[in-house]
């Protein structure tokens, strides 16, 4: 068993002195413009995917000690998401880098104009926990094909995850261009010291805003990939076993410690009954009838989580599930009925094996609730009424939008992942993450041979009407 060191001391100077070494390194090499042939960023691509495929048992077996991940969740929701992301960038990158040619207005004539994407440069990446390689990995890959260095930080509550990753990535990447630091507060705020050209973070919101203070120093531009609640509404013409099958998918998968699970379902009276029934039912399918003793199912990541998403359990109505076991910080999938609205489970992010079932008379109402809170990272909806999913994928905000399925969209790489408003700001994976690390730049191209004196003084009333039909 990994033993993790403490990452909350403060640092000694022979941290401080890597971290500012590293970053040094880094920063020479984004100069030297080493990483923007093509040839680099394809090349440190195919590695990652060696690095993923030759380690693929010591990767599974510390995202088991991390976080209680079996092989397949491992697998599908880690390594064989960044294996796709991989396939897809190295498929596309050649026509991504592109310059993209544009219209050149008359004025400009003759003259070429294009976007051209050239690298940021130094970028860092703050993982988070909950899927610990592949959050930290996946704004890795994007920051790569746009030919940036990259300074990984992944997160220290998945240590033996953390530990194979700075292992495994200078054996792999140029060193000269990708590092990794690990540890908590003291690491991370010394990282935000440092001059960065764009910075990733995934996680809460309390960090973010440590994140987003400290890139304001240098007006360093920032991705924020955060969480907050997604509903999950279920509307009367759903088909209730497929619903509830995909339900219990996405809720429970990673003992619920996933940012874009279905934070709560919101259900017409009608089918109430019905759905938790289905729900029982496919739990029961899925993970047995003691679930807590499921290979399948995971674990809380640590004790302190456990206690903070017991706590939201306080007084309400267990309908289904609540048993804990402690010593291995895991907690049976969980049903809550009809919660307090004003209760600490309904005013948070659940981000655990909790599901709250609120009950409305009618879909319109199930709607304005949602409205009314923040705008969520995911929105899903249950349903077989053509009118309402046009409705709800039309006059709805949330960073994505999914009907009669959850957290699907994500296997999708040529969806750009993100949130907006409260969860969060900026986009990535496939072409989205290759966008959001590069730097769109406007080229424009003239000639000497035709210059025509229209926009230069001295004006008159009839140069003026020629200009306004020229521009
Ligand atoms: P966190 O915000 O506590 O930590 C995230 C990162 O910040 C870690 O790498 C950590 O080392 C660093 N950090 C922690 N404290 C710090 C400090 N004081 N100063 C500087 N850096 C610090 O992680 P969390 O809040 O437990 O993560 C859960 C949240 O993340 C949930 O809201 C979830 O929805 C969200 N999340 C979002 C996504 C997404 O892709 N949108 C993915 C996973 C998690």
């Amino acid at each position: 068993m990994y033993s993790a060191p403490d990452h909350t001391a403060p640092l000694d100077a022979a941290e401080n002195a890597l971290i500012n070494d590293s970053y040094q390194q880094l920063k020479q090499s984004a100069n030297s413009g080493r990483t923007h042939p093509l040839q680099w960023r394809t090349g440190q691509l195919e590695a990652l995917k060696a690095l993923l495929e030759q380690h693929q048992d010591a990767l599974i077996q510390a995202l088991h000690e991390d976080l209680g991940k079996s092989v397949a969740e491992a697998w599908t929701s880690e390594i064989g998401f960044l294996l796709s992301d991989i396939k897809h960038t190295l498929k596309h990158l050649k026509r991504w880098s592109k310059p993209r040619k544009v219209r050149t207005p008359l004025i400009a004539q003759p003259g070429t104009s294009y976007i051209l994407p050239e690298p940021l440069g130094v970028v860092l990446v703050i993982g988070a926990w909950n899927y610990p390689l592949q959050l930290t990995l996946a704004p890795c890959i994007a920051a790569l094909a746009a030919g940036n260095c990259v300074l990984l930080k992944p997160s220290e509550l998945a240590p033996a995850t953390s530990a194979l990753i700075k292992k495994l990535i200078p054996r792999y990447l140029d060193p000269s261009a990708i590092a990794v630091i690990e540890g908590g507060e003291a690491p991370t705020t010394a990282l935000l010291r440092c001059h960065w050209d764009h910075i990733f973070y995934t996680g809460g919101e309390a960090v973010a805003k440590i994140v987003m203070r400290a890139a304001s120093e240098y007006l360093t531009p920032v991705t924020l990939e955060l969480g907050g609640k997604s509903p999950c509404l279920v509307e009367r013409s759903a088909d209730i076993e497929v619903t509830a099958r995909r339900i219990v998918w996405g809720k429970w998968m990673n003992a619920g410690q996933t940012c874009i699970a279905p934070d709560y379902i919101i259900v017409e009276e009608c089918i109430k009954e019905a759905l938790l029934n289905a729900l029982k039912r496919a739990l029961v399918e899925q993970y047995g009838k003691q679930p807590l003793r499921s290979n399948d199912y995971g674990t809380i990541i640590n004790a302190s989580h456990l206690a903070r998403v017991r706590s939201y359990l306080g007084d309400h109505t267990i309908y289904h599930g609540g048993v804990i076991d402690e010593q291995r910080h895991k907690m049976a999938p969980t049903i809550v009925l009809d919660p307090n609205l004003d209760s600490a489970l309904m005013q948070n992010e659940i981000f655990g094996p909790i599901l709250p079932v609120i009950t409305t008379t009618q879909i319109s109402e199930s709607l304005a609730f949602v409205r009314d809170r923040p705008k969520p990272l995911a929105l899903y909806l249950f349903t077989n009424d053509a009118t309402l999913t046009h409705r709800v994928i039309n006059t709805m905000s949330a960073g994505s939008v999914c009907v009669n399925d959850v957290m699907l969209f994500m296997a999708n790489p040529a969806l750009p992942f993100g949130g907006v408003g409260s969860s969060g700001m900026g986009q990535y994976h496939g072409s989205a993450g290759f966008d959001r690390l590069s730097h769109l730049k406007s080229v424009m191209v003239r000639k000497f041979w035709l210059d025509v004196a229209l926009r230069y003084a001295p004006f008159s009333a009839r140069k003026l009407a020629m200009l306004k039909k020229l521009l």
